[in-house]
């Protein structure tokens, strides 16, 4: 018999909203003794059915939400949603020609703690729930059928696996390991990716939109494109036909790739048009300032600086700090580009930072765009939460 849990009394609004979360304090009583990630009902404390939910006795998220409707948490069930999540983005996939993107966008395609990207024929899941991991032979066997040619690889070695109660784990669940560089394509932008080795799944698909937005900025100019990873927006830069575009990075790798993918795509690097610096953006910043070196376009997509709550503000100094460095090696008239995949900071308060910082550099700044992440990382209208990562383009005099 499936096990159950009973809401406490007036705690099912959110659910009865379609968003996807219970959390331990809501939960008035269980019912079985569910595993670890197994599938329970839910109901509300006189008994009335409401959902289809993982279990997760370690995590203040106490149940993740499958279904909605009464069905089998089987196969089929998983094949269904990642047909939907397929059709979702079929014209996305057209439009920029994409060879990798996110096929599956956990909560917000339906699949609580399961990320899974797509590049050429080898799927890269990210499984971050108990109930995706109670679920993974399952969640193979659905993969296999929607693209029977493909490979899959788990790269699960992320610390918040801990919350759940799950060790980090990574290699290849069918099909065979994937090779060092799988070239991937978007926009016309050929992008070697490392899905054993790289960050993440490999690669940063969620920044597509705004790196080819980022192109019509940057036309003659010399740019600097802190935090640089395999280059990425670097190599949108180039296309665009800028003058000269610094890559900056502290991972060496990273920066082998870049330089890899600015050949791949033939663009003429020569002169020192692309320049691939081993560098602390922090101290290189500083530098550039105290130097009186100047650029027309400055790119700033860091790591994720705002990790929990309780770091919020440390995380927020941060964005600051680099952004009122950025601002001060502008040229007058130059461009900003700045982001934060900092889900726990919201747009908001991100344009606050960006203010506080323009106030610190002593620099007059005007918001000319917004960015948001790339279409394919798309947020279910029930689970806000999906929208993680913003962008300004700034003028900065
Ligand atoms: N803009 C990239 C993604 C950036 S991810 C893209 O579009 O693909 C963040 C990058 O910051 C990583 O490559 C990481 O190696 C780098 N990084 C982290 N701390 C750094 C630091 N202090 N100085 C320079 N690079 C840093």
């Amino acid at each position: 018999m499936t096990s159950a849990i009973y809401l406490e009394k007036g705690r099912d609004k959110s659910l009865r909203r379609k968003h996807p979360w219970i959390f331990s304090r809501g939960i008035s009583k269980v019912e079985g003794t569910p595993e670890l990630g197994e599938t329970v009902d839910v109901l509300t404390k006189d008994g009335r059915w409401l959902a289809k939910a993982a279990y997760s006795p370690n995590s203040q998220i106490r149940a993740r939400v499958w279904s909605f409707e009464n069905v089998e948490i089987d196969k089929s069930f998983f094949v269904k949603r990642i047909q939907d999540a397929q059709l979702l983005r079929e014209d996305i996939i057209k439009r920029d020609g994409l060879t990798g993107y996110r096929l599956i966008a956990a909560e917000s395609d339906g699949l609580p703690g399961i990320t899974i990207d797509k590049y050429q024929d080898y799927l890269v899941c990210q499984l971050l729930s108990a109930g995706a991991e109670y679920n993974k032979s399952l969640l193979v066997e659905a993969l296999i059928e929607c693209f029977p040619n493909c490979h899959v690889y788990e790269r699960s070695d992320v610390a918040v696996r801990k919350k759940e109660g799950l060790k980090e784990t990574v290699g290849v669940l069918h099909g065979s390991t994937p090779p060092e560089s799988v070239v991937i394509e978007e926009n016309g932008v050929k992008i070697s990716v490392d899905i054993v080795n790289g960050h993440k799944t490999g690669f940063y698909l969620d920044q597509r939109d705004s790196r080819l937005q980022a192109m019509k900025y940057v036309q003659d100019k010399e740019v600097l494109n802190c935090f640089s990873y395999t280059g990425g927006f670097g190599l949108y830069a180039l296309k665009g036909g800028a003058k000269r575009v610094i890559n900056a990075d502290v991972s060496q790798p990273a920066l082998d790739t870049a330089k890899y993918n600015a050949q791949i795509n033939e663009f003429d690097i020569s002169k020192k048009r692309a320049v691939f610096l081993n560098a602390d953006v922090f101290k290189l910043l500083r530098e550039y300032r105290d130097q009186g070196t100047k650029f027309d376009v400055v790119i700033m997509d860091p790591p994720k600086f705002v990790s929990s709550k309780n770091n919020l503000t440390s995380g927020a100094n941060g964005y600051k700090d680099i952004n009122m460095l950025a601002m001060q090696i502008l040229k007058p008239g130059g461009i900003l580009l700045t982001y934060s995949c900092s889900g726990l900071m919201g747009a908001d308060l991100f344009q606050k930072v960006i203010a506080d910082a323009a106030l610190d550099a002593g620099r007059s700044v005007k918001f000319v765009e917004r960015f948001e992440q790339a279409a394919d990382h798309l947020t279910d209208s029930a689970y806000p939460e999906g929208f993680y990562l913003k962008g300004f383009a700034c003028k900065v005099l």
